[in-house]
């Protein structure tokens, strides 16, 4: 897409790492970047936020595809529904797909997450192959599609392809649902390098990621670390660890170790990975994680949604531990609603409240909107999630639909009302890398991403009809 460039910004209130701030110019780069920022009572020449701004957040973990499916799993199939009776539908449902369908998803989905406070996206991308299982021609096929959602919305991605192999440790073999997602170390090898000239063409960050521990095994793991190396030397490592008890009991019978542990005895785990979930975790952990500087992928509500378990945030954060938030079975395109999750989850299991909170930032939603937009930024590999010096010039405005009765009491709580109290404060524009994709709230291409949405629905609901009748 072609969004009108801005040449910088003027900002009433804006909130930096230091907090917030009144009456900062600022001048973007041509690259994108932030360069200049001052405190100006007489701006000139540059356009004017009156309403608060705050960086754009990177959805640090998506499976796009899985917009789809959102909603489709909710009805109780077995006494004791789980992550391994959803993870059945979503099989299903992930081998109907066409690359014209991913594409119309994904483009669905990353309109949905610009709109919802988001400017980036780390897609971790796991279905690669054609629906019988066989490679496409072209093995990159549904990476391309995922691509081209991102050019038609202007959603910055960092693109994962993942390596599967296995359906559980120990090199289990994988299981027929399993198929359109399974490569060997060679057609990854291929696939990746297949795509680095494309992904650099778009300005897009190529990264890998092992799918989990269950699907790729130690001696895998230290070959992708290998040809990373070679082919995308520091390139973002992101992996699935220990999501579910279950995957911890499987893990402890299989090589005495957790999945945590594991890793770490395995890789070499540092800054420029990301951990998704690692949702249970010993006091010995939390403290591995914090110490290595990899930065933790919380998905509150798909966590919530799947049963899967409460992260030790408060523990994690008082070892200054990094973490970022996903939308990963994006359920929900909305930043302020994972944040809220994340709180709340806290405070339920702790019966307190106010809990992800410190001295430098009592605010808990300034707290974890700072630190949110820095860890995805981290997470993807990019200079940004701050509005400053040399971060990326994204930001999200948030405007109110009763500017008279909120704004005397909540301009510099904005955040705490957006987070927290769903009735104020909006997405109002959104401006990427000093384009702006959304302006009020609206989005250029939007009918015509609707549309071609709707058309992939009717055709996956045609595929889905024929396979439960077949
Ligand atoms: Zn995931």
């Amino acid at each position: 897409m072609t969004a009108p460039t801005l040449p910088g910004a003027h900002f009433r209130l804006a909130l930096t790492p230091d907090g917030w701030r009144r009456n900062l110019s600022v001048h973007f780069a041509a690259d994108g970047t932030i360069g200049e920022m001052f405190e100006d009572d007489n701006p000139t020449g540059l356009p004017v936020y009156e309403n608060p701004v705050v960086p754009g957040i990177t959805d640090l973990h998506s499976h796009a595809f899985q917009y789809a499916m959102a909603g489709l799993s909710e009805v109780r199939r077995n006494p004791v529904d789980s992550f391994w009776s959803w993870r059945d539908i979503m099989y299903f449902f992930a081998l109907t797909l066409s690359p014209e369908d991913m594409q119309a998803v994904a483009a669905r989905l990353y309109l949905s997450l610009l709109k919802g406070g988001y400017t980036g996206i780390v897609e971790f991308h796991y279905v690669h192959n054609d629906l019988d299982g066989t490679p496409y021609a072209r093995r990159e096929e549904l990476s391309l599609a995922i691509f081209e959602a991102a050019r038609a919305t202007g959603l910055e991605l960092t693109h994962l392809p993942v390596f599967y192999a296995h359906s559980n440790f120990g090199g289990a073999a994988p299981t027929e649902g399993q198929r359109r997602f399974i490569q060997d170390l060679d057609g990854y090898h291929a696939m990746l390098d297949a795509l680095r000239a494309p992904a650099a063409e778009a300005g897009h960050v190529l990264g890998m990621a092992p799918h989990s521990l269950r699907a790729a095994t130690p001696d895998e793991i230290t070959r992708l670390m290998q040809m990373r190396d070679e082919m995308l030397p520091g390139c973002p490592v992101h992996i699935h660890v220990a999501e579910q008890m279950k995957e911890v009991e499987d893990s402890l019978a299989w090589g005495g170790k957790r999945p945590v542990d594991q890793l770490y005895d395995i890789a070499p785990v540092d800054e420029r990975w990301c951990l998704i979930h690692a949702t249970h975790l010993t006091a010995g952990e939390v403290t591995r994680i914090a110490r290595s500087g990899a930065t933790v992928g919380l998905c509150p509500l798909t966590e919530a949604n799947l049963g899967d378990g409460i992260f030790p945030g408060s523990d994690f954060l008082a070892q200054g531990g990094h973490f970022g938030i996903g939308s990963d079975s994006n359920i929900a395109s909305v930043a302020a609603q994972e944040l809220q999750m994340l709180e709340y989850s806290q405070r339920l299991r702790d019966r307190q409240r106010n809990v992800l909170a410190d001295a430098q930032r009592p605010h808990v939603a300034a707290n974890l909107w700072t630190r949110a937009a820095l860890g995805g930024a981290r997470a993807a590999g990019r200079p940004e999630g701050a509005i400053a010096p040399g971060g990326m010039a994204s930001f999200v405005e948030l405007t109110s639909p009763e500017p008279e009765a909120l704004l005397p009491v909540a301009e510099e709580v904005c955040l705490d009302f957006h987070v927290f109290a769903g009735r104020g404060f909006n997405v109002g524009d959104v401006v990427v890398r000093g384009r702006k994709v959304v302006q009020s709230g609206s989005h250029p291409q939007e009918e015509a991403i609707l549309a071609d949405y709707a058309a992939a629905m009717r055709r996956i609901a045609a595929r889905l009809d024929d396979r439960k009748a077949g």
